[in-house]
């Protein structure tokens, strides 16, 4: 439950309507998860209206415990062997040009789920040959031999997100770190893939960690940057600190843009799979 009060300009859209129900149907059916509904997006009920969704892989337990996340923390279920296929299906069903998928941190399996990522990837290629794919995956502890299997089933956009600035890591993200996440962007790009990373606002940031943040991402030669208000899923997660007002996101931006990042997404309902497509035009053609 939210436990303050949103500004006007958060209010999203009331799920609903045929596009919705379809999507809903096919997420059902196909015993997916998604990201939308574990984390509670507000964009869902225009997404799904839409008929895009971002599907999250290898469970919906994650054995990380982020302070802003809405997704449950645990002892996962046991590795879905049929997944892989369903999440191809359901991305023909969906007849997505741009797909996004992404997945619970799975750090007791040995290679923290990367088999199952490439494995996801290539399912989807084989049965979606024009559809472009974007991973957001977890960081993989920074360990290059894991994201490395991940690359080689060639993702088109490959996502991590810093969440947050520097300082605030720790209380943000308990078992990440920043320096870690930059090197795993860093790798992407290393090998020659489209980037992409994501912060949000409202958790305590000062300006000046944020252009910090915008400098380093940039330094990364990171592509494309999400940047959206941070929402409290319960009252057990971090307080919202602000509302960064729309002016501020628009500000942003243009600082991002000023910097070189390529495309910078800045907005209070900016998620990173919100509107992915049309973010990633430029660097996919799809
Ligand atoms: Fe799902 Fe992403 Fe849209 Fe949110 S922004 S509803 S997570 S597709
Ligand atoms: Fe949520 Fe990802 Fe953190 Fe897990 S690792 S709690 S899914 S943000």
């Amino acid at each position: 439950m939210e436990t303050q009060r949103k500004p006007s300009w958060l209010r999203a859209k009331l799920p609903g309507g045929p596009g919705y129900a379809a999507t809903r149907r096919l997420v059902d059916h196909n015993h997916l998860h998604t990201v939308c509904q574990s984390a509670q997006c507000p964009n869902l009920g225009e997404c799904w209206a839409r008929g895009t969704a971002t599907v999250m892989i290898l469970g919906n337990i994650c054995t990380r415990s982020c302070n802003f996340c809405a997704i449950a923390t645990g002892r996962p279920t046991e590795l879905d062997l049929g997944e892989p296929a369903r999440v191809a299906d359901a991305v023909a069903k969906m007849n997505l040009r741009h797909c996004v998928i992404t997945s619970v941190a799975r750090d007791e399996l040995a290679d923290g789920g990367a088999s199952v990522w490439a494995a996801t990837i290539r399912a989807i290629r084989y049965k979606n040959p024009h559809t472009a794919i974007e991973v957001l995956t977890p960081d993989f502890k920074g360990n290059t031999a894991h994201i490395d299997i991940v690359l080689d089933a060639k993702p088109d956009i490959f996502n991590h997100n810093l969440e947050t600035v520097e300082r605030l890591q720790k209380p943000v993200r308990v078992q990440a770190r920043y320096e870690r996440s930059r090197s795993v962007v860093r790798h992407a790009k290393s090998r020659g893939f489209t980037t992409k990373t994501g912060i949000m606002l409202g958790l305590g940031e000062t300006k000046e960690e944020i252009e910090q943040t915008l400098r380093d991402i940039a330094s990364d030669k990171t592509d494309i940057v999400t940047i959206g208000q941070y929402l409290q899923p319960t009252a057990k997660h971090l307080p919202v600190a602000r509302w960064a007002p729309p002016e501020e996101f628009v500000h942003w931006k243009e600082f991002g843009l000023s910097l070189g990042i390529g495309v910078v997404e800045s907005g209070a309902l900016v998620r990173s799979s919100y509107h992915a497509d049309e973010q990633s035009v430029k660097f996919t053609g799809a």
